[in-house]
């Protein structure tokens, strides 16, 4: 499995993953016409795009949806209530529901999601696994994690998570404070200190890759970010590697392998 972090941030969201030759794409919340840019930068063929899957229907995460879904002739995939809001702007685009209940086979992908705490219709943290036993999670806009969350992102070999600002720099954003609360609340943003904390729980031998996403330009830095997560990494002994996505560019496209499938690579 390979993952493209297109880019990440409060102006837009979009990943992707790619094993067997099929693609999904992780969230659209660029315009149709950035995420062709930034593909292209990343070596990602969007022809091979079999499905657009959406964690809400915030514009930061699916704006580029319906154009995409359209030229790509690529299913939405996303929460019964996330489409209702969503659908009038969808033109012919086609739907499959996911949710908590089931999950859903596309190509290479198991797709499988959870409900979140977040302020949007139906919102959704995903996860997808092929047969190989690889695995990715999605998780932005996490209100707080819910027993759900760390459930559904247990045992994956890579994370894309949520460190959406620092909270020193929250305090001194200037934000009035009931913006502040907002943010910090139930339905709205983790933390860094808060996203340390979860992937230090759900930390497991066969984590291989983090990535930091959706950062506040406003409330934190990369360098934030990582000063926070990579000592509570380490403490729990984690030999992967640990990314932070950008909003303005992509990320190199990573190879998702546990740390024993890099080493096993390497002896050979
Ligand atoms: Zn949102
Ligand atoms: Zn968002």
């Amino acid at each position: 499995m390979r993952l493209f972090v297109l880019g990440s941030g409060s102006r837009g969201n979009c990943c992707a993953v790619e094993a067997e030759g099929t693609a999904l794409l992780l969230d659209a919340g660029f315009s149709a016409r950035e995420v062709e840019r930034r593909a292209e930068i990343a070596g990602l063929d969007l022809a091979r795009v079999a499905g657009i899957a959406l964690t809400h229907e915030h514009g930061d995460h699916a704006c580029g949806a319906a154009r995409l879904a359209r030229r790509l002739r690529a299913p939405v995939l996303t929460a019964t209530g996330t489409w209702g809001r969503l659908a009038g702007r969808m033109g012919a685009a086609s739907y499959r529901a996911i949710g908590s209940q089931a999950t859903l086979e596309l190509g290479p992908f198991r797709l499988a999601a959870c409900p979140t705490s977040h302020d949007a219709a139906d919102p959704l943290a995903l996860a997808v696994r092929t047969s190989d036993g690889t695995g990715l999670g999605v998780a932005y806009d996490l209100g707080r994690p819910t027993s759900a969350v760390r459930y559904l992102l247990r045992d994956l070999t890579a994370l894309v998570l949520e460190a959406n600002y620092d909270e020193v720099a929250l305090r001194m954003s200037g934000y009035p404070p009931v913006v502040q609360r907002r943010i910090a609340g139930s339905g709205g943003h983790l933390s860094n200190r808060a996203a340390a904390d979860l992937l230090t729980e759900l930390h497991h031998p066969g984590l291989g890759v983090v990535v930091l996403a959706h950062l506040s330009q406003r409330c934190n830095t990369a360098d934030d970010a990582r000063a926070t997560v990579a000592p509570a990494l380490r403490r729990v002994g984690f030999g992967g590697t640990l990314h932070v996505a950008e909003q303005d560019e992509p990320l190199p496209a990573i190879d998702v392998r546990s740390p024993a499938q890099v080493q096993l690579r390497l002896a050979f």
